[in-house]
């Protein structure tokens, strides 16, 4: 690592997830990896789960399969969502599992050599995105994706308020019940349940969960999963700002008395957005506030006392949750690590020890 800027992420912790909640499910485990694993490396995470004893990779498209697939991932991928008939041959030699979501793309799909092809049918049941509507209409494709030589692998759903709404979670599972029972058929993998729902809401219908966020120990429904992930910056100018002078772009905050002032080496380019400003950090056993604008690099605090250069900065982790990172921005937990750049070298600790480091943007390097 050359700039002090990174995102520690405990391998550890993830393994030590992804058996708890193989163990408290009873499933399969088919661990969801889109968007370079919410941020954290698809690769590293994807050999990290299937060690632990995950039995799938799902992604969010063909591109993220692929990528899968040119850093050396030979197991099992499924695209959650939209394929291209174009992709199809790809999608086969490949052996790559595709979501079929509407009659449309049925159509389009069996318009092409399509054999051996393995799909999962989308079962719409309220979250509106993507899915098959009736049950006639999945019957229909049913009987066309097997006449056509597809391999009709599996099943799944996608719950709406998994982590708040247990009735409307409920009466989802019920709409996924029904068309199971009409599909009639040996589907290899029947999946429903997200994290929240693997963790909070029990049902003997499905043989897999689904699961993303709780591989990183990140739940509002549990806390006994294990905390993975750390970002941290560190101090390197520190200065004493006079009375009645301004910090930062747009001159937002003005210092009352003698202020120790801090520059950090992150910035909204790194994903620490400019909400987060006046938010705080933990710096030396103490909270520093965020003062002035979030620059693109460059990130000002507020210290209480002055501290050496090079002393670390947590921006989130053992002192400050995620959790409460996101509510204090409003938003939640994955939006804010997916947004954690390409710039940020990435830390990873395994058997105890920082075991590695990747930045996707300097040359892939090992410690
Ligand atoms: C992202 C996603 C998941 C994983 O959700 P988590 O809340 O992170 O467990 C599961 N299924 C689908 C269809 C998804 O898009």
């Amino acid at each position: 690592m050359y700039r002090k800027t990174w995102m520690e992420i405990d391998l550890d912790a993830i393994a030590s997830n992804v058996r708890f909640i193989k163990e408290y499910s009873g499933k399969k485990l088919i661990a969801v990896l889109k968007a370079d694993a919410y941020g954290c490396g698809d690769i590293q995470i994807a050999n990290t789960v299937i060690e632990a004893g995950a039995d799938m990779i799902a992604v969010s498209s063909i591109d993220e399969a692929l990528m899968l697939r040119n850093e050396g991932y030979q197991g099992n991928i499924l695209i959650l969502g939209c394929t291209y008939k174009e992709d199809v041959p790809l999608l086969i030699e490949q052996r790559i599992s595709v979501t079929a979501f509407s009659e449309q793309w049925v159509e389009d799909i069996c318009s092409t050599h399509c054999q051996n092809l393995k799909i999962h049918l989308k079962v719409e049941t309220g979250m509106n995105r993507i899915g098959f509507q009736n049950q006639e209409d999945l019957i229909h494709a049913k009987e066309m994706l097997l006449k056509n030589g597809c391999i009709l692998e599996g099943i799944f759903t996608h719950f709406a308020c998994a982590d708040t709404s247990p009735q409307m979670t409920n009466a989802q599972f019920e709409r996924f019940q029904d068309t199971y029972m009409a599909l009639n058929y040996p589907f290899e993998w029947i999946h429903c349940d997200n994290s929240d729902a693997t963790l909070s809401f029990s049902e003997q219908l499905s043989n897999a969960c689904r699961v993303g966020i709780s591989l990183y120990g990140i739940s509002s429904v549990t806390n006994k999963l294990t905390p993975a992930l750390s970002l941290y910056s560190s101090i390197f100018m520190l200065k004493t700002v006079k009375p009645n002078q301004t910090i930062g772009y747009g001159a937002t905050y003005t210092t009352k008395e003698n202020e120790i002032i801090a520059t950090i080496p992150i910035g909204y380019a790194d994903g620490l957005t400019r909400a987060n400003q006046n938010r705080h950090v933990y710096v030396d056993g103490n909270n520093a506030q965020i003062v002035g604008r979030i620059c693109m690099d460059q990130t000002l605090l507020k210290l209480k006392y002055p501290v050496p250069i090079g002393t670390i900065v947590e921006i989130f982790g053992k002192h400050i949750s995620l959790e409460e990172m996101a509510k204090d921005l409003n938003t939640i937990p994955y939006e804010i690590i997916c947004l954690i750049s390409g710039r940020v070298t990435r830390v990873y600790r395994k058997n105890g020890i920082i075991a590695f480091e990747t930045n996707e943007r300097l040359i892939k390097s090992t410690l």
